[in-house]
């Protein structure tokens, strides 16, 4: 039987760094659930509905669909739709048609939707503030391996939704030194993308030429 160990046992926690890294990993992600529950109650919304608005707003049309909402929260489709249905219900988002589609439709934010995601979306500060009083180093090497702590995540299937450098059709590795054709620059460690609105994923069609800059 495979023993798997646990970061929660205290006598390993106290005696791997590993450990001590998943709980302190698990705390914070305890601060984001408290923060989006304090923008719910005071919103009238539900964390998710939080989280779809923040979505909308910095996000592209084609990524706002039912469907690339579900996997990007790991949620099904029909949870996802009973949320739309209640932001719809505020007018704080809007149906879009597909010109290509009738059956499907892309989701906008409204005036008051963009209004009320503007404002919960600054929740995060909290977070960034505290992290803006590290070093460089210490913000370099934090952000070093908690990219490649999604990236492995991902690749193991646990978080599915990626637009990271690591899994860009743009991008080049090697040696340990970066490059983005797209951009056509090296990239420093601190200029690995998270969340890129010009990420490709590897298996998508061909990127049409285009140069950034
Ligand atoms: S296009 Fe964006 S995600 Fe892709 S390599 Fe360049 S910077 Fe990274």
């Amino acid at each position: 039987m495979l023993i798997r160990n646990s970061s929660f046992d205290l006598e390993r926690q106290n005696r791997e760094v590993e450990s001590r890294i998943v709980v302190a990993l698990e705390r914070i992600s305890e601060a984001f659930r408290v923060l989006l529950w304090k923008e719910s109650k005071v919103n009238t919304l539900s964390p998710i509905q939080i989280q779809i608005l923040i979505f909308l707003r910095f996000h592209s049309r084609e990524k706002s669909r039912i469907s690339y909402l579900a996997k990007e929260f790991n949620m099904t489709k029909a949870t996802v739709s009973e949320s739309v249905k209640g932001l719809l219900m505020k007018s704080l988002v809007k149906k879009q048609p597909d010109v290509s589609d009738t059956r499907s439709y892309t989701l906008s934010l409204t005036e008051a939707g963009e209004q009320t995601a503007s404002n919960v979306s600054a929740f995060s500060s909290f977070i960034e503030q505290p992290i803006s009083q590290l070093d460089p180093a210490q913000k370099d090497a934090m952000l070093g391996g908690l990219l490649k702590l999604i990236h492995d995540l991902n690749r193991m299937g646990i978080i599915t939704v990626q637009r990271m450098c690591y899994t860009c059709a743009y991008y080049r590795s090697d040696n340990g030194s970066h490059y983005c054709r797209l951009l056509q620059a090296a990239l420093f460690d601190r200029d690995i993308r998270l969340d890129c609105p010009e990420h490709q994923a590897v298996t998508d069609p061909p990127p049409p030429a285009q140069i950034l800059r």
